[in-house]
């Protein structure tokens, strides 16, 4: 008999342990016997107790290692089929410029030239994705980024409003808009006429705070304009997906942005969600309000508890409490995680310099440059190959036991920490699982009945 070595083991109280099988996805709530059993089959003793059936079917034990690497085997087939038929996503950067200066902006060592796509490089663009799009069975699927999309100029709203007739008119899915929110107002009349996938703004709590931190270079604050846009765009059904940046600055406003949220009624509304992300230490040097992930996910934890409504808020920044809030909530196991994100697989950004990149966070930065667009198309194979990968071609991760809840690492971070994209820098897993499951445990063991989350 073969322990395997994806399972798991997270004590959370005497005699209590979580058991995450991340090869199978299965979440089990287990005592020291089970444990004991578990080691015992690690050093290589016979078990043939009552719980050898369950074990086997839910992965935790196999005949022997080769057994395991053909149960893997089959799940990554699997995988590389759903890849196969998944739809490339095509992000359009039409420009770098930015109407604000918020204080934590990662991309704020950009050049930010107030340059607009030109009509011949946009050309270019639908073109590389027609060509990119060839291999892939489905329709392409567009996002637009930045600099910021959608600032309401002249010249950059006759580009906004091309993209997005050209994608209809294509039946491309327009799959998400990331802007600050600021000329929403103005592009609602447009955004309207589209099925729009999610227009993404970005709220870093109420006012008070809020404008403390998302500012125009004059220093004034952009909450209250945000906030019309965004009321105006939920009436006219356009779907809205709030990111609140969180640090510790913020993060104490949560609970009174949560109370914002409910009393303007948007909870209640079919086409509004809301999820926290994080302010990341590399982008903004020196930037005090940084904090651990681990460190900010303890926080908002605490707070869940105090304040139910903050369930609302999906926990994107932390894919694995995401992952265990499905299984919670589907209470069917999860998939492993062969890659990180959609910069290892379909993911391709197009800027408006003719740059081509696999990297969202990365545009604009030469050092995540895989090729170009424009004169012509010339993708550089190796640099692709670099990104385009599973957590199996990075040697390091090849033998890790967090390969399938990792994927392999966030590329942005490890690049801007100095590193190579060989040498990925590991995320903190352990603790945030530790952490996830301990605030999970209740509802798992059935301590406590409901889950509200709108994870
Ligand atoms: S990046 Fe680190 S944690 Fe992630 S799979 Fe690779 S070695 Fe493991
Ligand atoms: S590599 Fe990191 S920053 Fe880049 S797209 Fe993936 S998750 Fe985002």
């Amino acid at each position: 008999m073969y322990k395997s070595k994806y399972v798991k083991t997270f004590k959370i109280r005497p005699n209590r342990y979580i058991l995450f099988n991340t090869l199978s996805g299965h979440i089990d709530i287990a005592d020291e016997s089970v444990i004991e059993i578990l080691n015992k089959i690690s050093k290589g003793e016979k078990y043939e107790g009552d719980l050898l059936e369950y074990l086997i079917d839910r992965a935790y034990i196999f005949q022997n290692k080769k057994a395991e690497e053909n149960f893997l085997k089959k799940k990554f087939d699997k995988w590389i089929q759903q890849i196969k038929s998944a739809p490339p996503y095509f992000a359009i950067v039409p420009t770098y410029f930015c109407n604000l200066a918020c204080i934590y902006c990662f991309e704020r060592d950009l050049e930010r030239k107030s340059d607009v796509i030109s009509d011949k490089m946009l050309e270019k663009v639908f073109n590389t994705i027609e060509i990119l799009s060839k291999n892939h069975s489905k329709k392409p699927h567009i996002v637009l980024f930045g600099g910021e999309p959608l600032i309401w100029r002249e010249k950059q709203a006759s580009v906004i409003s091309k993209i997005l007739d050209y994608s209809s008119e294509h039946d491309y899915v327009i799959a998400d808009i990331v802007t600050n929110g600021v000329d929403l107002l103005h592009f609602n009349e447009m955004l309207e006429k589209y099925d729009i996938g999610r227009v993404q703004v970005t709220l870093d709590g109420p006012k008070e705070i809020h404008d403390k931190r998302r500012i125009f270079p004059n220093g004034k604050g952009t909450f209250d304009r945000i906030i019309k846009g965004i009321d105006d765009a939920l009436e006219k059904g356009i779907k809205i997906d709030i990111r609140v940046n969180v640090d510790k600055q913020n993060i104490n406003y949560l609970p009174a942005l949560a109370n914002f949220v409910t009393k303007k009624g948007w909870l209640k509304k079919g086409n509004f969600s809301i999820h926290i992300g994080l302010v990341y230490e590399y982008g903004c040097r020196n930037y005090q309000f940084t904090a651990e992930d681990a460190e900010v996910l303890r926080e908002v934890f605490l707070l869940r508890e105090k304040h139910p409504e903050l369930r609302a808020f999906r926990l994107a920044a932390w894919k694995p409490a995401e992952i265990v809030i499905k299984v919670l909530r589907t209470k069917e196991a999860v998939f492993p995680r062969f890659t990180y994100c959609g910069a290892n697989t379909t993911t391709y950004c197009l800027d408006l310099y003719g740059k081509l990149y696999a990297c969202l966070d990365g545009v604009g930065r030469d050092e995540f440059v895989i090729g170009r667009f424009h004169p012509e198309l010339r993708v550089n194979e190796k640099k692709m190959k670099l990104w385009r990968r599973t957590v199996f071609d990075i040697p390091k991760c090849r033998e890790c036991e967090n390969a399938l809840i990792c994927g392999g690492a966030c590329g942005f971070h490890t690049i801007l920490a100095g590193r190579r994209l060989e040498d990925p820098l590991c995320p903190k897993l352990n603790e945030l699982l530790q952490l996830t499951f301990e605030y999970f445990y209740p509802y798992l063991s059935g301590e406590k009945e409901h889950i509200m989350d709108s994870n």
